[in-house]
């Protein structure tokens, strides 16, 4: 497996050749295919796709995204007014996140959001009662978080506590009758990330269908819909297995007759786009300490964080091809803290101070994830491959442009 193909290749170095500071560059062209691939097999199953807007907000994606015909999850009042920006119908909106204020509610009905995964008790109240105040009905999921027994078969992570959505017990608690602007339609529920293998996800999906039908029983509303959210995951290194998108809708399609489900949902973030991004980063400098040989880059987790909070690099290139013998190097990012690691790589050995690295599978979790005000490093430039022709989306951005 490559990441990164010649033609793609080609459009990064002519990109770098003007450009001084570290830029993303998503491929719109492959992004559309790769969606393509994914929609037109699921609605004859009954499944239906929204893209979890977090992973990559940036206009141009959302654009491609809405074409390929999926609906849009959105967290944050931000989200949904850059998805709005772009087009798109509120109906085709969903809203997760487990801080809803009043205020979000309100916010969000008031511009035509009418679906709404609930993840608390008040939610479901502030829910019903802005509702009823704006007159209008909202169909709603609500939010299940599972849990096993210690010691019994168990991947859902276990006892782990998380803020997302409540537990089937605490749901117990919840009247539907006194909800009169609300449609309870479904169960929403994910606790998992960045799987890649299908039979681990089936097997998940389906120890899930059992609490959550006896959930809907106890509450007294009919589970139509079933939102599995996302966590299909992509590869990072060259030997990580790849999901296989038939095999998934057919495992998706078993736990939809299993659940007895009109419809199935999935919320796909990084599966959707991961794949189409990448990062490129000049070299600063190679040098040589204590044996080790160092490579410090102009960009790093100020740019792209994820290596920091979940221990794994993205897989890196040097752009320009070398006969050189290649040599392993700690590369690292120019914030001043030994967290700006982005990984140990293999390179050619005369890697050097006009070279730019390529970090491939950038594409989700990468420019809005990150901490790019630290030390007042420029913003990253952002860059699209569209009709095979390469557009700066936003130009690279000095610190000055932020601070006050
Ligand atoms: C982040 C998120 C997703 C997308 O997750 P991926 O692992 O990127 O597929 C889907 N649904 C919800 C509610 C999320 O918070």
């Amino acid at each position: 497996m490559s990441f990164l193909s010649t033609q793609i290749r080609q459009h990064i170095d002519s990109i770098s050749k003007n450009e001084p500071y570290p830029f993303f560059t998503y491929d719109l062209d492959g992004l559309a295919e790769h969606l393509q691939g994914l929609t037109s097999s699921v609605s004859d199953a009954g499944i239906k796709l929204w893209y979890a807007v977090k992973a990559n907000p940036l206009s141009s994606i959302i654009k491609t995204i809405d074409k390929s015909g999926f609906n849009f999850d959105v967290a944050s009042s931000g989200e949904l007014k850059q998805v709005l920006k772009q087009g798109i119908d509120p109906n085709r909106v969903l809203n997760t996140g487990p801080a809803k204020s009043k205020r979000q509610i309100n916010e969000f009905i008031n511009l035509g959001v009418r679906t709404f995964v609930a993840e608390s008790l008040n939610q479901v109240t502030w829910l019903n009662e802005e509702a009823a105040a704006q007159e209008v009905e909202l169909d709603i999921l609500l939010r299940v978080q599972l849990r096993w027994p210690e010691g019994e078969k168990n991947s859902l992570g276990g006892d782990s506590l998380t803020p997302f959505g409540l537990g089937c017990e605490q749901w117990q608690a919840l009247n539907i009758a006194d909800h009169s602007q609300l449609n309870f339609t479904g169960l929403h529920i994910f606790q998992w990330g960045n799987m890649l293998s299908t039979e681990k996800l089936a097997d998940l999906w389906s120890q899930m269908v059992a609490p959550l039908q006896q959930l809907a029983t106890d509450l007294g509303f009919e589970l139509k819909t079933l939102d599995l959210g996302g966590g299909l995951g992509i590869p990072y290194t060259e030997e990580d297995k790849q999901l296989h998108w038939p095999e998934l809708i057919e495992a998706l399609s078993l736990i939809k007759k299993n659940a007895g489900v009109e419809q199935l949902w999935m919320e796909l973030g990084r599966y959707a786009v991961g794949e189409y991004g990448y990062y490129a980063n000049p070299v600063v400098e190679q040098k040589q300490n204590y044996g080790v040989d160092q490579l410090i880059m102009a960009g790093g987790i100020n740019h792209i964080l994820r290596p920091a909070v979940t221990s794994q690099d993205f897989p890196a290139l040097l752009l320009r091809d070398s006969n050189a013998p290649s040599k392993s190097f700690n590369v690292h990012g120019p914030l001043c803290t030994a967290l700006d690691s982005l990984g140990e790589h293999t390179f050619a050995s005369d890697i050097n101070e006009n070279d730019w690295l390529v970090f491939n599978q950038c594409g989700a979790y990468g420019f809005t994830e990150s901490m790019p005000y630290f030390l007042c490093h420029e913003l990253a430039a952002e860059y699209v491959i569209e009709n095979n022709q390469t557009h700066c989306i936003r130009p690279a951005q000095p610190a000055q442009s932020y601070l006050y």
